[in-house]
């Protein structure tokens, strides 16, 4: 072994090797693997080596789509076999709500190229016979579908690095991670020390040990998985072309032919965490010990819709452990809080996304950013605050719902509530519906006396449009009150602060006093936040973002601070309410000792509202009259106490995050991760009129920028009203113009004060005209919508600003 490299990947698994692969592929032929035992020596070797395309999140869909077409060029460039079966597959609807929701995922498919159909119970027979199809409503077909030897798929992924320049060494075990000044880091391992200049964690099995010895937590976790290989089977021998897959969530198994007889594997509700305590280091090529009981109901499911099963003799067991992060998608990037430490872990489908993780990690490893944004499986996703016992039963849930259903405005049950506010039980005890953000309880919408204090489920509108409705009217017709719990707050002073924001955001830096909007951009010009600023003093600002995303702004920030700056994450100790709405000001003034007709849109100021010493600032994301009022966290209740006596004279009402989103769709408002995110570009989404090219300085993406200006962009961000009926745009619907597919949603919903559809959503430049006649497909159905460029409340601003 040589004695530095420039990467050092710890795991030969699928997941190591495709990253020791890309990384090679992509400039960097200096990579070191590591691997304790042989490759595939983790969950590897045991998968059943299934392929799929079907993610409910767009990018981890694509880069699935990247992962499957990546097979034959690495057998092209290797001369080994994957041992690929593109067998096509199909996964069954047996209720509306499926069908409803695998037309979604297939009107999503359609822009991102992806040839999948829903099929009628009919073709399901004809392609996949040994089907029973009673019940069944419909499908998907996925030509993309197969599976693999896994096995052979990894040595093809290691030789193939080893051609671009890796070293792999096996029997290789890493004892130790020590980081070094220099932001590199010391390996120790069984055969000696190697210093390298980045770490990636592909320990699969073993990543939260591995985490461990560089002090961090990540969070995932094992599951036990089973799946059955038949005897032969003359129903499928008999065949003169394989048996394609079958998905069937409602018995939560994957089907497939093994040879001349059958693979099932079951996703089962009675599920098992394996090696809570931590996996032991001599496991290695055993199986679990079988078990039936656990599977018993799934087998007995799966005995009525392929009965052919029920004759087939089972020829053997595959029972084996592999991770999972509480949301199901991968840890991938540079984790927070350590220099030059890359996660590549948590990969629960390392032969749909094995691929995709190597490609994305490799990018951001050497460019900077991954191609498209991979905020679904970035490490950052979860914050600081989580924590094994959080982690462990958001897994088993995750497994249990890996079939199910899932509804845009589902709130998952397991681990909560896990992170409160001071507000928690008083508004609990006012009907609040809570979800989860980040792990902290948001209000929903409050449920009055008698009505139900849980939301249904659903693709269509739910039982919280008349909550909802009620809400948005007390805020556009008086004034409403919602907690200011779910942003991310940051902390900014010292003697370099202004200069360093400059560079660090896009946008003008305000003046003592005032607010500004700016996009935080990458080095390609990628949005990467949107924040406002507040200038609390020369030398101290106030910056608020996405509540979600405070590790990953956390860790840019971090990355790019410089000596005379300090930037504290203050989102959970300086909390408040915003108050909106004609008669918000009149509140305002009545909980103030200072007049406040004087506070201009955009400014803000200290003041003191009852006890409290308050950060005001004038602006509103309800896009009406409307301030925000920062406190510290102790003082949160007696604000409230304050501003809640007050506000009865005037109509005051609580209101959730629902009316929330439905009334910055009024102004059509555009929202991180929905419409402003890594995937888009400020001038395709309109941000580009906060960003200053006036300043004199060079901040990040200020290339880019400029180039965009020079070439505006092939698409733009554009607002419509569509002719729903009980299903509004939720992301990624399709947009169809003269009979093709031309752009899709990014979010959507129900404008309760205009009583109107609204979706926003990109579409070619030349395109965006007022009046413009599309068609969105919903759920199937191809609705009727028209581009619309005026806001639906206030479009001269009168109210907001005046
Ligand atoms: C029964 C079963 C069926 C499955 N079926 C499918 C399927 O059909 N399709 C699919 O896509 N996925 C399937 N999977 C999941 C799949 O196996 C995993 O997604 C994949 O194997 C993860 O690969 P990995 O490289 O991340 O981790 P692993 O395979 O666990 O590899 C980690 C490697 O790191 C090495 N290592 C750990 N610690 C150290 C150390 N300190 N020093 C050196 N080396 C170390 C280990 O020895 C190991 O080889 C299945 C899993 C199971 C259990």
């Amino acid at each position: 072994m040589k004695s530095h490299t420039r990467v050092c990947i710890i795991g030969g698994g699928v997941v190591g090797c495709s990253v020791a692969y890309h990384l090679t592929k992509l400039g960097w032929p200096d990579v070191t693997l590591l691997e304790r035992s042989e490759l595939t020596s983790g969950s590897t070797w045991h998968a059943a080596g299934g392929f799929h395309t079907l993610n409910g999140d767009t990018n981890m869909a694509a880069l699935q789509g990247y992962t499957i077409r990546l097979y034959r060029e690495l057998e092209a460039l290797t001369g080994m076999s994957c041992g690929l079966h593109h067998v096509g597959g199909v996964t069954l609807a047996d209720t509306p709500e499926r069908l409803d929701m695998l037309k979604a995922e297939r009107a999503k498919h359609r822009f991102m190229g992806l040839e999948t159909e829903i099929v009628g119970p009919e073709e399901i027979k004809a392609v996949a016979p040994i089907t029973n199809i009673d019940g069944v409503l419909g499908g998907l077909y996925d030509p993309l579908d197969g599976h693999l030897d896994p096995s052979g798929t990894t040595h093809a992924y290691a030789k193939a690095a080893r051609m671009g320049g890796a070293e792999i060494h096996l029997h290789t075990k890493v004892l130790h991670t020590n980081p070094r000044v220099d932001g590199s880091w010391e390996i120790v391992t069984d055969k000696g020390m190697i210093i390298a200049e980045h770490i990636v964690n592909a320990a699969g099995l073993w990543a939260r040990e591995v985490a461990a010895m560089a002090g961090c937590y990540l969070p995932l976790h094992p599951m036990e998985h089973q799946y059955l290989v038949t005897e032969e089977t003359p129903e499928i021998y008999e065949r003169d072309t394989e048996h394609p897959h079958v998905m069937d969530p409602s018995g939560e198994s994957y089907l497939r032919q093994e040879g001349r007889g059958l693979c099932i594997g079951f996703y089962e509700k009675t599920c098992r965490p394996w090696a809570v305590d931590g996996t032991p280091w001599d496991f290695g090529h055993e199986l679990l010990p079988d078990d039936f009981d656990k599977i018993e109901d799934s087998i007995a499911f799966a005995f009525k819709r392929f009965p052919v099963l029920e004759r087939a003799g089972i020829k053997s067991v595959i029972h084996g452990p592999f991770t999972f992060a509480p949301d199901g998608n991968p840890l991938v990037g540079p984790v927070p809080g350590l220099r030059n430490y890359w996660s590549a872990c948590g990969v629960m489908a390392g032969f749909s996304q094995g691929g995709g993780v190597g490609l994305s990690l490799a990018q951001w490893m050497i460019e900077g950013e991954a191609e498209r944004d991979v905020m679904a499986m970035d490490v950052a996703r979860f914050g600081r605050w989580i924590t094994p016992g959080y982690t462990l039963p958001k897994v088993i849930e995750n497994y249990q719902t890996r079939f199910s259903v899932v509804y845009p405005n589902e709130e998952l049950p397991a681990a909560r509530p896990c992170r409160t506010t001071p507000m928690y039980d008083l508004f609990d005890g006012m009907g609040a519906v809570w979800g989860q953000q980040y792990g902290l309880e948001v209000v929903n919408y409050f449920a009055q006396e008698g009505e139900p204090r849980f939301e249904t489920p659903s693709f269509r509108r739910s039982n919280a449009f008349a909550a909802t409705a009620r809400e948005v009217a007390a805020v556009r017709g008086a004034v409403g009150i919602n907690e200011l719990q779910n942003f991310g707050k940051y902390d900014v002073r010292g003697a370099g602060a202004r200069t360093w924001l400059d560079r660090i955001m896009a946008g003008r830096i305000p003046q003592p006093g005032r607010l500004s909007l700016t996009p935080m951009l990458s080095e390609k010009g990628k949005i990467i936040g949107d924040f406002t600023v507040s200038c609390l003093g020369d030398d101290h600002f106030q910056l608020t973002g996405s509540y979600g995303a405070q590790d990953y702004h956390m860790r840019w920030f971090d990355g790019h601070l410089v000596a005379d700056v300090t930037v504290h994450n203050v989102s959970d100790r300086r909390t408040g309410f915003q108050i909106a709405g004609p008669r918000a000001r009149e509140v305002l003034q009545a909980v103030s000792q200072a007049h406040v007709g004087d506070i201009a849109f955009m400014d803000v100021r200290r003041s003191s509202i009852g006890n409290a010493s308050a950060i005001v600032q004038r602006v509103s994301y309800t896009g009406d009259l409307g301030y925000e009022i920062y406190v510290d966290a102790m003082e949160q209740r007696a604000l409230w106490d304050v501003l809640w006596n007050a506000g009865q004279a005037f109509g005051m009402k609580p209101f959730g995050m629902r009316a929330m989103m439905s009334l910055r769709l009024d102004k059509f408002f555009g929202s991180w991760m929905r419409e402003f995110s890594p995937d888009y570009t400020p001038a395709e989404t309109g941000l580009d009129r906060f960003i200053s090219l006036k300043k004199n300085v060079d901040f990040i993406g200020r290339a880019a920028a400029e180039a965009e200006r020079a070439t505006p962009p092939e698409r733009r961000l554009c607002a419509f009203i569509v002719d729903a009926d009980d299903a509004d745009v939720v992301a990624y619907e399709p947009i169809w113009i003269d009979g093709a597919v031309r752009g899709f949603c990014t979010s959507g919903g129900y404008s309760h004060h205009s009583g109107q559809s609204v979706a926003l959503g990109f579409v070619p430049s030349d395109q965006e005209v007022e009046g413009l006649e599309v068609e969105i497909e919903i759920l199937g159905e191809m609705r009727p919508a028209r581009l619309v460029t005026t806001p639906l409340f206030d479009a001269d601003t009168a109210r907001m600003r005046g």
